[in-house]
């Protein structure tokens, strides 16, 4: 029988059944980390308690079926986000290091003094630094792409306007961390492939809440971490075509990516191996096949539907409770996302309150939202504050739960005008 979303999806989820500071937990910073299901807990215990052994290594039984369950998760990974091959999926520590091998890697082989990376104002600090310390060291310039007027978005005519033949990647966040835009990302790829350039997306916000193809999305690479699709943390991959990554040269050295090693030269393994130096997180990985093959058999058609339901109703909550609210991003309904939607997370700030003592006060209430630049320090600067607070939704959570986080928004409200008022 198929899952419900939404309230009887909670019992999959041990952890949301408790109480915070007396009041139920909502649990609303799934944008930072998402819970895990029964499913992928158990992989984890699984693993520990039944066939805990190193991977690719042993010929011994333990080691054998260690060695299975790990490859079997790289292609429950595959299968989630449409891979041809699960040769394709390489197994990072996040997807902060998803990028920052690409960058080390294709980077360095390929980028030269001059040549041109498009990123945009949007992105999360894991898809500028890497960048910045590749242009330190090539002499590579870096090129953002700005907000739209109503700074709601990514802005394509200015996207278009900084192609030129000097562009050699483009590597963009596919949905906002913050303002949950959707982007183009067909439009983005044709431009890249006109222009002879390589396309990275940072999958972080889209692969954990919509159904994505690798094969007809258009990207060279993506990335994503599996703590935010219900997995463990500590674990996230790369993917790229298979011929792309035969080309990337080794990135960290050591056991396990290599072919044959003599005392001055070494030779490597084909990918994904090539890019896996030393014991991998094995119990984490597998987690995260669990995770990946969960949330394919609850379907991820039915996972954005829901999102969109879940993620309007909290948009439509929040912006009508009171006009000093400012809620960041395109509305739900905004014709020039054209049809994309947008993210079930919602960043906003309440005029006169900080952002922390909002989130501070909520949490008085036992919901849990994030506060501060949530890694996307420039963006922040493009929207003229120093932090947000932000309220992100996912699969688990409920109307009943939007509604207590706006009542406890609004007597945080209140508190915060007697206090000032007194
Ligand atoms: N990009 C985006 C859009 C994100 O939301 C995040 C996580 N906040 C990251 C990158 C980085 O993910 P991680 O820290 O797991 O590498």
């Amino acid at each position: 029988a198929s899952l419900q979303l939404g309230a009887p999806l909670r019992s999959q989820f041990p952890i949301l059944d408790q109480t915070v500071n007396g009041h139920p937990l909502v649990y609303l910073d799934n944008a930072a980390t998402s819970q895990k299901p029964h499913a992928v807990l158990r992989a984890l215990s699984d693993c520990y308690q039944e066939y805990n052994a190193n991977v690719h290594r042993g010929v011994h039984a333990l080691s054998a079926r260690a060695t299975q369950e790990y490859e079997d998760a790289r292609a429950k990974v595959a299968a989630l986000i449409g891979a041809r091959n699960s040769r394709e999926v390489v197994i990072t520590r996040n997807a902060t290091e998803a990028i920052n091998l690409v960058a080390n890697t294709w980077g360095l082989q390929n980028i030269k003094p001059g040549d041109e990376i498009i990123l945009s104002v949007a992105e999360h600090h894991a898809n500028l630094v890497p960048w910045q310390l590749l242009a330190a060291r090539t002499g590579a310039v870096l090129r953002h792409v700005r907000l739209t007027p109503d700074r709601t978005q990514l802005d394509m005519n200015h996207f278009r306007t900084l192609l030129s033949p000097r562009t050699r990647l483009i590597s963009l966040v596919h949905v906002s961390n913050v303002l949950g835009c959707v982007l183009d990302a067909a439009y983005v790829a044709e431009q890249a492939r006109a222009v002879g350039a390589r396309l990275l997306l940072d999958c972080c916000q889209s692969v954990p809440h919509s159904s994505l193809d690798v094969t007809t999305l258009g990207a060279d690479w993506i990335v994503a971490s599996s703590h935010k699709f219900c997995g463990p943390s500590g674990v996230g991959f790369l993917w790229g075509s298979y011929e792309l990554l035969e080309e990337m040269g080794p990135w960290m050295g050591g056991g396990e990516m290599i072919q044959d090693v003599f005392l001055d030269h070494s030779t490597y393994a084909p990918p994904p191996a090539r890019f896996e130096a030393g014991t991998p997180a094995i119990a984490e990985t597998i987690g995260m096949g669990a995770a990946a093959e969960w949330l394919r058999e609850l379907g991820m058609g039915r996972v954005h539907d829901y999102e969109q339901e879940i993620g309007t109703y909290l948009w439509e909550r929040l912006t009508s409770l009171s006009p000093r609210i400012t809620a960041y991003g395109p509305a739900p309904g905004d014709p020039r996302s054209g049809g994309r939607g947008r993210a079930s997370l919602v960043a906003f700030n309440v005029e006169g309150l900080h952002a922390t003592d909002v989130s501070t006060l909520l949490d008085h209430a036992g919901v849990a939202v994030r506060s501060g630049h949530h890694c996307a320090q420039p963006l922040h600067r493009e929207l003229g504050v120093p932090a947000s607070a932000r309220a992100s939704a996912y699969i688990y959570n409920t109307a009943a739960e939007v509604d207590a986080f706006v009542a406890a928004l609004k007597d945080t409200i209140q508190f915060f005008d007697d206090v000032h008022g007194a």
